[in-house]
């Protein structure tokens, strides 16, 4: 151990993915001395398998300060991908024409124009309900056999591995910032703030900030805090290129800047298994061709699986766990990156969690949290 290097910060952020290198960037931004520590695996981690919707329809549904929350968000997203883009020359493939929510049946479009209208007198968020015929004016190709959808205006999409990417590269600008390699094995509290082991070195800071997925089950255990996070699985498949058709997406069906079709949608509770299975891609295909039957005869040339990081409220958790250690964990981490490199960084820097945050704090689930709890890996 001491013949690791020791390195000494204000603010050391775990987890390299979408959440922790959205936080580490903003931090960065506003002039900290921070480290980013990442376990550097290639596995496919939700920032690296995700459907890369920049939405705020349909969020706040069990927990409704997460509506306006989520407004928020995407309405500072375009700013936010400006200057990463100015700063790294890498295109985050941002669209922001609107998005759809599509219901095949008339019940599952009534149920949700209800809650789009709860969730609009709370947010503010504008949405349009639009029949087949007026899809059909901006997708051409999508089937009268549909009940109708949800569209909002604000809504859209990024490329999620180009948004990691390009946060990866404004961080590294800074030496030293991020550390690939750098799985936290332990952390341990000490009169001056914390002191993570990893296998790369030691690492001192004032604060830390937990941003590792589910990663932050194990770790918070190291400051004695349960967290009620769990895998839930989604299963993605990919076409061939077509021409460019859908202007716009939905959490089932989107194409692609490069002319791919991404099709998905599913929530499977199987723990941290992380395989494709023939009956969901099945069921995934066959809604998409539901929705747009020319999707029949395009081709599908892989699958994939990967793993949300989900709150029984499905909404994120911001909170202060131990002084000066903050948890910062959602389930739409591509939604959200703009705000958590913009205001989450920024109560991180100030050392304080403002009365905004209160919604999302660990205390809401204080009566369900695990008996046990269950460590990753
Ligand atoms: C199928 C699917 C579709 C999705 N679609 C969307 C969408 O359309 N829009 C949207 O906004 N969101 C979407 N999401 C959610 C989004 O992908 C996640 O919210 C986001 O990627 C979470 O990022 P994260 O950094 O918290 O977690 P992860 O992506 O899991 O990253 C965690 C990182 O922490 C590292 N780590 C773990 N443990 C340690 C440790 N001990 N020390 C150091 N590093 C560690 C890991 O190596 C990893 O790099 C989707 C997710 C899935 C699975």
């Amino acid at each position: 151990m001491t013949s690791r290097p020791e390195i000494g910060v204000e603010i050391a952020v775990i987890g390299g993915g979408l959440v922790g290198a959205a936080v580490a960037y903003g931090l960065i931004k506003k002039g900290l001395n921070i480290v980013l520590l990442d376990e550097g695996d290639s596995a496919i981690r939700a920032s690296r398998g995700n459907f890369g919707l920049v939405c705020a329809a349909g969020k706040g549904d069990k927990l409704e300060n997460y509506a306006p929350w989520a407004l928020q968000g995407v309405h500072v997203w375009a700013e936010f991908a400006k200057n990463l883009i100015a700063e790294t020359g890498i295109d985050l493939e941002l669209e922001q024409n609107g998005g759809f929510v599509f219901c095949a049946e008339p019940p599952a479009l009534k149920e949700r124009i209800e809650m789009m209208e709860r969730l609009r007198r709370k947010s503010g968020l504008d949405f349009e309900v639009m029949q087949p015929a007026e899809i059909a004016r901006l997708m051409p190709g999508v089937s009268s056999n549909v009940a109708g959808a949800i569209f909002c205006e604000i809504d859209g999409a990024a490329n999620p591995l180009k948004l990691l990417r390009a946060l990866h590269a404004a961080i590294s600008a800074t030496e030293g910032a991020l550390r690939r390699d750098a799985r936290a094995e332990r952390i341990e509290r000490t009169s001056g703030g914390y002191r993570i082991i990893t296998p790369a070195g030691v690492v001192t800071s004032e604060k830390v900030v937990l941003a590792a997925g589910l990663g932050n089950l194990g770790l918070a255990k190291w400051l004695g805090v349960r967290l009620p996070i769990k895998p839930m699985r989604g299963q993605i498949l990919v076409t061939e290129r077509y021409e460019p058709v859908l202007k716009a997406p939905s959490e089932h069906v989107r194409q692609t800047m490069d002319g791919t079709f991404l099709l998905g949608g599913s929530w499977e509770d199987v723990g941290y298994d992380t395989s494709t299975t023939f009956e969901v891609t099945r069921d995934i295909a066959a809604r998409a061709v539901r929705y747009f039957p020319f999707l029949e005869k395009v081709r599908l040339v892989r699958t994939w699986s990967a793993l949300r990081i989900l709150a029984p409220d499905n909404a994120p958790i911001y909170d202060e766990i131990a002084p000066g250690a903050f948890l910062v964990t959602c389930h739409s981490g591509v939604s959200l990156a703009a705000i958590h490199a913009g205001k989450v960084a920024g109560w991180i820097a100030d050392g304080a969690l403002p009365d905004e945050a209160a919604p999302f704090a660990l205390s809401r689930f204080e009566s369900s949290l695990p008996e046990r709890e269950v460590a990753y890996g």
